[in-house]
């Protein structure tokens, strides 16, 4: 199982309210639950295979304690569309709060262990939290990690 995450609206609000720039609620907790899985960047901070910018973007979002858990999230080289990022031969869950027409179009491809899933944090700032406790717990116990 890969997963791959977004950053800006995702897991760092980029709405233009008192949360703009701060981390999502529940973001630590969200990074613990993916320490199981293969982890890689789908963001426009990390599209040719160099990891820094988004590495220092979240890194100042979270304590050292957790600068492991960013290291290891592994890089995409994509242009245009993001699903050119994404390994489709494997079972994956893209985290992200904004997927273009292009991309679902792509995505229609997607077989039952292949999934998007759009996070909301301008309408629920508790969605990271929320997907935590169910998603991943359920993704747990299905994969027995
Ligand atoms: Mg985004």
């Amino acid at each position: 199982m890969k997963i791959y995450l977004d950053i800006d609206g995702t897991m760092i609000h980029e709405d233009l309210t008192e949360n703009y720039c701060k981390p999502a609620k529940g973001l630590l907790e969200f990074l613990e639950a993916l320490r199981p899985y293969d982890t890689y960047w789908l963001t426009t901070h990390c599209t040719d295979g160099n990891p820094e910018g988004a590495r220092r973007i979240m890194k100042e979002k979270v304590p050292e304690a957790y600068h492991a858990d960013i290291d290891r999230i592994k890089p995409t080289v994509w242009q245009d569309l993001k699903t050119k990022g994404i390994d489709f031969s494997s079972d994956f869950i893209w985290f992200d709060n904004d997927i273009y027409v292009g991309e679902w179009e792509v995505l229609k491809q997607c077989t039952d262990n292949q999934s998007v899933i759009e996070v909301d944090l301008r309408s629920n700032p508790n969605h990271l939290i929320e997907l935590t406790n169910d998603l991943l717990v359920e993704l747990q116990k299905q994969y027995g990690k």
